[in-house]
């Protein structure tokens, strides 16, 4: 297989929660030299530098500093948060059989759940000498399973069944009697007292590539990861450019973004304003001169309900990054960051797609109008088209993947300049 396509199945798979993730993000920069600054130190940084932070274990933000006076900023934003199970406190249930009591985190399709193997996995927060330390936990084999009710008990499964979350998507985890087990079995692998934990179910099916060409990738999460993975790959490839190239991956997106390390909070804002105070720079300067891609998946026209999209902006899965329209600024594409983008695209000689709702059927919306409420820049939402978004197990294209990567890593390597406001470059 194309190294670069087992580079991405292998991040999938081993991006069992957000922590999960971002831990393997981080490994990822340190592998290509980035340097962990922490927000409770003073940052020093250098000219030719590469560095990342985290925020609650969850989001991160990478950047480099160039070796000239840099004139702007190219950014990026995606989540590693997806729709899943959270395990509740005190989340043992007994009686007849052990389950393990859940609730719902983000709006998700609840049928793919049921009749499949699944596991848990986040973090720990285990008690130490002088406080608390929080601990990547991954459960590691088949835990725990949703049965459905056959159909001889519910003759209307099919007809359009409505899954209460408090009864129909319960997890089974043993028989009678073994409730104290799954308690041992966290402060096992957690190695010592938990505290506190934040851990969600996840799919124990691995990523795979498909098709007659193999031209489809189906995983856990490709909303957002395969976006997160295509950014930081193009953002590890590119070359120096006048701006300041940064990476953020953000948590909570599948919530509202509001948490201590979702877009809606100070995050972005923060780490930009640290980064001109430490080089001395001009923030609102620099803003003018910086473009922001909001990636997060875009729906592809459905192989068997066509009538679903918009029939003149229907990306087809591997037709290439789909630009993302709305006429009320759900996304934050507009003429100019649409043309940037297209040139972006001719640069990389990758091709471009374009989505936008059907008019009567209103769509989610992302990060990218979210974090402009802390910093505005011009912006622009853009995604991989992919099918079944917020199933456990969703679809998308393989060329795709490969095409975003290289549109992204000209992307990074190009700084964006300004001449009043009606003439933009890229450089
Ligand atoms: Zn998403």
């Amino acid at each position: 297989m194309n190294q670069k396509l087992q580079a991405l199945i292998d991040f999938l798979d081993g991006s069992k929660s957000v922590f999960h993730a971002v831990d393997l993000l981080k490994k990822r920069l340190e592998g290509e030299g980035y340097c962990a600054l922490s927000e409770g130190d003073k940052w020093n940084l250098q000219k030719g530098g590469k560095y990342y932070m985290t925020r609650g274990g969850a989001a991160l933000i990478a950047f480099r500093i160039p070796g000239e006076v840099p004139t702007g900023f190219m950014l990026s934003a995606a989540h590693c948060d997806r729709p899943t199970f959270k395990v509740k406190e005190n989340g043992v249930l007994s009686g007849t059989y052990t389950r393990l009591s859940t609730e719902k985190y983000g709006g998700m399709l609840m049928a793919p759940w049921l009749d499949r193997p699944l596991s848990v996995a986040g973090r720990a927060v285990v008690e130490t000498e002088q406080g608390v330390e929080s601990r990547l936990i991954d459960i590691d084999r088949d835990l725990l399973l949703i049965p459905n009710v056959a159909i001889h008990m519910n003759r209307k499964a099919n007809d359009g069944y409505t899954y209460n979350p408090a009864v129909d998507t319960i997890p089974l985890m043993g028989g009678k009697d073994c409730a104290k087990q799954f308690e041992k079995l966290l402060e096992e692998t957690a190695g010592g007292k938990v505290l506190g934990h934040d851990l969600t179910l996840y799919v124990r099916q691995k990523a795979t590539v498909w098709g007659l060409n193999e031209e489809y990738i189906s995983a856990a999460a490709l909303d957002d990861l395969q976006c997160v993975w295509c950014c930081t790959e193009g953002f590890v490839a590119s070359a120096e450019s006048k701006a300041i190239p940064v990476l953020c991956v953000f948590d909570s997106e599948e919530v509202g973004s509001s948490s201590l390390q979702g877009a809606d909070s100070n995050l972005l804002e923060s780490v930009l304003e640290r980064i001109c105070a430490a080089l001395d720079l001009p923030m609102a300067q620099l803003l003018s001169n910086a473009l922001l891609v909001s990636a997060d998946n875009a729906h592809a026209v459905h192989p068997n309900h066509p009538e679903f999209a918009d029939s003149q902006n229907a990306p087809v899965v591997n037709g290439g990054v789909a630009l993302k329209f709305n006429a009320n600024q759900r996304y934050t594409t507009d003429g100019v960051s649409a043309a940037l983008w297209r040139k972006i695209c001719q640069k990389a000689d990758v091709p471009v797609q374009t989505y936008c709702n059907r008019a009567d059927i209103p769509g989610g919306s992302t990060l990218g109008n979210i974090s402009l409420n802390h910093v505005s820049v011009r912006s622009l939402d853009l995604g991989l088209p992919q099918l079944a978004m917020h199933s456990c197990y969703e679809t998308a294209g393989v060329q795709d993947t490969l095409d975003f990567v290289k549109a992204m890593t000209v992307f990074y390597s190009s700084a964006l300049r300004s001449s009043g406001d009606g003439v933009w470059e890229l450089l």
